[in-house]
C-alpha cells in the first residue's frame, strides 16, 4: 500500500505520465529493509558517514572477494564513470563502441573535448572485441565496455570478454560498466571481477540504481587496483559524496536476497509480456540481458516519443545502423500493459 501511495503521489505530480519506462528504473525497489535502514540511520545523519561507508565498503569487498582498498564508493556510478573518463582523457584516447551508454556524450578535461575512438558493433549488435583489440595502440588510454550494453541490452559471452581483458589490459585500462550485470544469467561469473582479483588493469563500475531500486538514493562503486583508484580521486571525492542513510540502506539491501529474487522474477515476467506483445504486433527485438528491451521501429523515434507521451507513456528512442529504435524499460505488469496499449495506438 505504501508503494501505491508513493506511485499515486508521483502520478499526481505528473498526471500526464502513467508509465515511466525511459530511464531503466526498478519500480519494485527500494527493498522495505532498505527503507527501514534509512529511517533507523536518519537520526545519526548529523555525523559524517565514515563508519557506515566503511561498513558498506567491507560488505562490497566481501561479496566480490576483493580487498576494501580495491573498492571506491560513489553517489551512483555516474560520478565514478565521469571521473574515469576525465582521468583517461588526461592520458590519451578513450575507445568505445559506436553505440553504447556514453557514445553520445563528451567528458571534458581542461575545456578540451575528450578524444574518442568509436568502433562499430558487429552485425548481431555485440561489441566487436576483435576489432577493438586490433585498434588499441599507444595513444589508447582506456577502453569502455558496457556489459550488458545500454541501449542494446546485448551481453558479451564472459569467456570472450575475460580473454579480451587478459590481452588488452596490459596496454590500456579496460573499463567495464556492469550497471546491468545483476540481470545477467550468472552475475557472479559473468562479471569481470575475477580480473580485479588477478590484479589486472581493469576498472569495474557497478550501481545499485537497477536491481536494488536505488536510482534516487545514489549508490555506486568502482572495483579496481588501489593505485588506479587513487588516481581517480583527482576527479571525484572517493566516496565522500555518499550519505549515511543511503550507505546503510545499501548494506541492508545487499543482505536482502529475497527482495533481489522478487525483483528478478517480476522483471522476467514483465519482460516476457513485453517481448510477446512486440511479437504479436509484428515487431522484432534484440535479445536483452538487462531491465530494458530495444527494438527497431517503423517511424522516426522523436515522432514515436511524442505520440507515446500523449498516451502517458515515456520511452527512449535511438537512431543507429540506419534505423530508428525504441528502448522500453521493464516496469510492472500494469506499466507493460500501458505500454502495449499506448504503442498500439501510436503506430496505428
Ligand atoms: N552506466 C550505465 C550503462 C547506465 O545505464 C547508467 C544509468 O542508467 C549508469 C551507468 C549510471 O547509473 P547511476 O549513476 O544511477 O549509478
Amino acid at each position: 500500500r505504501e508503494r501505491e501511495i508513493v506511485q499515486e503521489a508521483l502520478l499526481a505530480a505528473a498526471p500526464q505520465v502513467r508509465a515511466r519506462l525511459s530511464s531503466n528504473e526498478n519500480p519494485w525497489g527500494p527493498a522495505p529493509t532498505a527503507i527501514k535502514a534509512i529511517a533507523d540511520n536518519a537520526p545519526k545523519a548529523f555525523l559524517y558517514a565514515g563508519p557506515v561507508t566503511a561498513e558498506l565498503k567491507k560488505t562490497i569487498a566481501g561479496m566480490h572477494g576483493v580487498t576494501p582498498d580495491q573498492v571506491m564508493l560513489g553517489a551512483g556510478s555516474s560520478e565514478l564513470l565521469m571521473a574515469s573518463l576525465l582521468l583517461a582523457a588526461t592520458k590519451g584516447k578513450v575507445m568505445m563502441a559506436e553505440t553504447c551508454y556514453i557514445s553520445g556524450r563528451d567528458a571534458r578535461e581542461d575545456g578540451a573535448t575528450m578524444k574518442t575512438e568509436k568502433v562499430p558493433l558487429t552485425k548481431d549488435y555485440q561489441y566487436d572485441l576483435e576489432a577493438m583489440a586490433t585498434r588499441v595502440n599507444s595513444e589508447t588510454s582506456m577502453i569502455y565496455v558496457c556489459n550488458p550494453n545500454n541501449p542494446t541490452g546485448v551481453m558479451l559471452p564472459s569467456a570472450k570478454l575475460k580473454s579480451f581483458c587478459d590481452s588488452v589490459s596490459p596496454k590500456a585500462t579496460v573499463l567495464v560498466d556492469e550497471a546491468y550485470i545483476d540481470y545477467a544469467p550468472n552475475p557472479a561469473t559473468d562479471s569481470m571481477v575475477e580480473c580485479i582479483r588477478k590484479g589486472q588493469n581493469v576498472l569495474i563500475l557497478r550501481t545499485l540504481s537497477k536491481l536494488h531500486g536505488f536510482a534516487g538514493l545514489r549508490i555506486g562503486y568502482a572495483l579496481g587496483q588501489p593505485a588506479l583508484l587513487k588516481d581517480l580521486r583527482k576527479f571525484c571525492s572517493g566516496g565522500f559524496t555518499v550519505s549515511t542513510t543511503s550507505a546503510a540502506a545499501a548494506v541492508a539491501s545487499f543482505k536482502d536476497k529475497a527482495f533481489q529474487d522478487m525483483v528478478l522474477k517480476n522483471t522476467i515476467e514483465s519482460k516476457k509480456f513485453l517481448c510477446d506483445s512486440l511479437t504479436s504486433m509484428g515487431y522484432s527485438y534484440l535479445p536483452s540481458s538487462a531491465n530494458f528491451v530495444l527494438f527497431p521501429i517503423k517511424m522516426k523515434g522523436p515522432m514515436l516519443l511524442q505520440k507515446m507521451m500523449a498516451e502517458g507513456v515515456s520511452v527512449k528512442s535511438w537512431f543507429f545502423d540506419q534505423q530508428h529504435w525504441c528502448r522500453v524499460s521493464i516496469g510492472t505488469m500494469d506499466e507493460m500493459k500501458a505500454f502495449k496499449d499506448a504503442f498500439a495506438k501510436s503506430v496505428s
